[in-house]
């Protein structure tokens, strides 16, 4: 589903450039739910935005469902994430004058679907994750956990094939980050595959795979005991 070689990423800094993805090797495949760690300004979020058509790379290849991403104009890269992907982002992102509602059903606006069918769609999806009955309350009027499930069930409206989340428990308590955390492993059980940035370990040891990054490099790569369990299990 995502294919990385040798991938390098630099910003420029003035004159200077920063090199912030030193040749990264990653295979995610379909259905898999994978973590990625690694201490403040390991490049993590530049990964994800790669991987998200939100930021390009610099050298090496990046395959998405098998196709070669190269000179992607903004267009194209729009097409792709509305065909592919879903984000969900710590600070939520929904339009603070858009009901939970609304919000959930804006991605389908811009799949040209009708407004009847995108408001009933977002309606399932808000019941999906719990919040049917927070349809027409604005974000303000949400808890720090309800943002969280309406940015989710605005990520899966689409039925991506791909849910990339950047610390999406990073502003919760941990009760709230355990429902979040079930949440997208129900998400993945249904088989999406998801990419979850997390800082804490305790999140990441839910995911089946963490991936380590230092450094700009992949320093580890491992299954955790929930995948393991998962292998015995069958
Ligand atoms: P955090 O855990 O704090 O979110 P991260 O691992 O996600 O960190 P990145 O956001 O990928 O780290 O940033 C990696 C490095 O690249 C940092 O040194 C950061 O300052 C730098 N960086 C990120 N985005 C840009 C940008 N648009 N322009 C210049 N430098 C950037
Ligand atoms: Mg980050």
């Amino acid at each position: 589903m995502i294919r990385i070689e040798n991938l390098h990423k630099s910003y420029p800094i003035g004159k200077d450039s920063l090199h912030v993805l030193k040749g990264l090797d990653l295979h995610i495949k379909e259905g898999e739910f994978v973590s990625i760690m690694g201490s403040s300004g390991s490049g993590k979020s530049t990964l994800l935005n790669i991987v998200g058509l939100l930021d390009t790379h610099d050298e090496g290849k990046y395959y998405l469902n098998e196709q070669l991403i190269e000179n992607l104009n903004e267009k194209k890269a729009a097409v792709l994430r509305n065909k592919f992907l879903g984000f969900v982002f710590q600070s939520f992102n929904l339009i603070a004058y858009k009901t939970a509602l609304e919000n959930v059903a804006l991605p389908l606006y811009y799949k040209g679907v009708s407004r009847k069918e995108r408001l009933e769609t977002a309606l399932e999806y808000l019941e999906k994750v719990g919040l049917k009955e927070w349809a027409n309350h604005l974000p303000n009027e949400l808890s720090g956990g309800q943002k969280q499930r309406v940015a989710i069930a605005r990520a899966l409206v689409t039925k991506p094939k791909v849910v990339l989340a950047d610390e999406p428990t990073g502003a919760l308590d941990s009760t709230t980050t355990d429902s979040v955390m079930d949440l997208l492993k129900e998400i993945n059980d249904e088989g999406m595959t998801v990419f979850v940035i997390t800082h804490e370990e305790e999140v990441a040891a839910q995911t089946n795979r963490i991936v380590r990054l230092k450094d700009g490099i992949i320093i580890s790569d491992e299954l955790t005991a929930v995948a393991m369990n998962k292998a015995k299990a069958i």
